[in-house]
């Protein structure tokens, strides 16, 4: 029992001090008070520096500037991913405009590239829980980009493939007539508008007609794929249209007789067909089309009609000793047999 213990007060009654024991449950009121005291201070002090003063605790500071971080970091991910998104749109852009179109292929629509893209509830629960929406958008442009990314690789492959497939552009361009020039034929109705020979009204002519003999060779003008063969009574007759891919078609039209099939690889100088008089016809000729992108245009421009004529026999020679089929249909120029069409 030290002076802890004793305590001292003023007796009004006897003027003098006298001393007061404190007893544990004074103690213990004492101790209560003081605890309740300090509570109520720091409670006090709290709501003087957050709710009155507006600061943060050290706590919540911390947290914002980890959110602040994060946030930053999603920011720079999303500008980041927009960059990617632009240099795909770019790469979608060209696929689209130069390479597929070179190669004479169908553009892939923007829906296709993005199709399969967010069920409607994928999203869902991530945006429940995301307030920001930061990462929602973020994991959203993400899985477009990787669907963006999967469609042009694959679009590329096909590219690719077809760039192989048609091999140097030289070997596919329409460059020589459609016949050995040694044979008797006259260029007939040239390309452009005309009276129709048939109905007498001014129509386009699509093409350039070479009237010839039944059952001369057709030869393919350019490396490239049968697209299409086509037997009908009227308009063209009997037809061939081959896909040189750099945006080059041709089509043969009034054959006789055809002597490919659609699918068909085919190189220059490979015989495709014999002339003939089918369809829409006021006789024998050939008529030979150029499309170039979708467009009609003249073939004149395109085939040189002066190629040497060795120098077509050589290369209709090379291909038939390439395929093993021989047309057996060039027949060696005899002087006396008149070409109509003029040469130098
Ligand atoms: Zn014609």
């Amino acid at each position: 029992m030290g002076k802890k213990n004793k305590d001292y007060v003023f007796d009004p009654g006897t003027l003098d001090y006298r001393e007061h024991i404190i007893t544990w449950q004074e103690r213990a009121r004492r101790g209560a008070l003081f605890l309740l005291g300090s509570l109520l201070v720091a409670i006090f002090y709290l709501w003087l520096y957050a709710g009155v003063l507006g600061l943060e605790l050290p706590k919540t500071t911390f947290l914002k500037k980890k959110n602040a971080e994060w946030g930053g970091k999603m920011a720079i991910m999303a500008s980041q991913m927009e960059d990617c998104r632009h240099r795909l749109d770019a790469l979608s852009l060209r696929d689209d405009g130069v390479y597929r179109t070179i190669f004479g292929m169908t553009e892939i629509s923007q829906d296709e590239r993005l199709s399969g893209l967010g069920g409607i509830n994928r999203y869902t629960e991530l945006r429940a829980s995301d307030h920001s929406g930061h990462l929602y958008n973020n994991v959203r442009e993400l899985d477009l980009l990787t669907k963006m990314a999967y469609v042009q690789s694959k679009s590329y492959d096909e590219v690719d493939q077809m760039a192989r497939q048609s091999g140097d552009i030289a070997a596919c361009v329409p460059a020589v007539p459609p016949f050995y020039p040694g044979i008797r034929f006259r260029m007939s109705s040239p390309f452009g508008r005309r009276s129709d020979p048939l109905y007498h009204y001014m129509k386009m002519h699509t093409g350039q007609d070479f009237a010839m003999d039944p059952g001369n060779s057709i030869y393919a003008v350019g490396d490239g794929t049968v697209e299409s063969v086509r037997n009908e009574l009227f308009g063209y007759g009997n037809s061939v249209i081959i896909n040189h891919g750099f945006g080059y078609k041709t089509r043969y039209a009034h054959l006789k007789m055809i002597l490919v099939q659609p699918g068909q690889k085919v190189c220059r100088g490979d015989c495709i067909a014999q002339s003939g008089n089918s369809g829409k016809s006021t006789g024998p000729h050939l008529h030979y089309e150029v499309m170039y992108k979708g467009n009609y245009v003249n073939p004149v421009n395109y085939m040189d009609m002066e190629i040497p004529l060795d120098e077509y026999a050589q290369m209709v020679k090379a291909r038939e000793e390439q395929t093993g089929h021989s047309s057996d249909l060039i027949q060696p120029v005899h002087k006396d047999r008149k070409t109509i069409h003029k040469r130098k």
